[in-house]
């Protein structure tokens, strides 16, 4: 089972954050083996921050004793984060250093750990030892099972301008009407409104406009679907 596959970089983003502030514990700013300051890895198993030193050591221990891991190098899971959150250096050492004498010796650093963990040679004789599954993340579900991340279709690339689309629209439109008889052209001259000619217009109309043809065009277009009434240009309503 690969649940790191599962993990979005959002939600990485989010554990080393609450990793980071972990760290910050006064219980957690110091190895919870060797005591040795800041440190950066941690034990996900055993619920414990540990030092580069100490996890080297973790490592020879086989990961059905200790699963090393870098609090910012490596990718966590929900339910990972979540024990690390429910234990912590000191909640661990109340269990596996629960008898310890006052004077330990931790020189030898390898023995001490293989001592700690491996022979549970301190460990609590009446507590149960932490397991990570009895700890899981509240939100491993909702962060897990958000299923695929919807990217948003991209918006058609127009192979036309609008104004082709309109005329591939319109032709099209009268394609599937020519089955009633009319033509593109008999269309244009039953339902389109012919401007009249330029000398009908106003004399008072001190700036007689050229129609343009693109304008034109642009604005024969502007044919309702329904009962194709033609919309005139602003510049028709003069003529009322
Ligand atoms: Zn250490």
């Amino acid at each position: 089972m690969n649940g790191k596959a599962s993990v979005s970089k959002e939600l990485n983003q989010k554990h080393t954050k609450i990793l980071e502030g972990l760290l910050k514990l006064p219980e957690n700013r110091e190895c919870a083996d060797c005591h040795s300051k800041a440190p950066r890895w941690a034990s996900v198993n055993l619920g414990i921050f540990i030092c580069l030193q100490c996890s080297g050591v973790h490592r020879s221990l086989g990961v059905h004793i200790s699963k090393v891991r870098s609090t910012a190098l490596d990718t966590w899971l929900p339910d990972q984060v979540a024990f690390m959150q429910a234990m912590g250096n000191e909640k661990a050492n109340n269990y596996w250093e629960a008898e310890l004498p006052q004077d330990d010796d931790r020189r030898d650093i390898q023995s001490f750990i293989r001592a700690k963990y491996e022979r549970r040679r301190w460990a609590s004789k009446s507590k149960k030892q932490p397991d990570p599954s009895d700890f899981q993340s509240s939100d491993t579900c909702h962060n897990i099972m958000e299923g695929p991340v919807k990217i948003p279709i991209p918006r058609k690339a127009r192979k036309y301008s609008m104004e082709e689309e309109a005329i591939i629209e319109y032709t099209s439109q009268s394609a599937h009407t020519k089955h009633h008889g009319a033509s593109l052209s008999m269309d244009l001259k039953e339902n389109f409104f012919i401007p009249p000619p330029a000398e009908n217009v106003p004399k008072n109309d001190t700036t007689p406009k050229k129609i343009d043809a693109n304008t034109d065009l642009f604005s024969l277009l502007y044919v309702s679907d329904h009962d194709r009434t033609v919309v005139p240009p602003s510049r028709w309503a003069t003529f009322d």
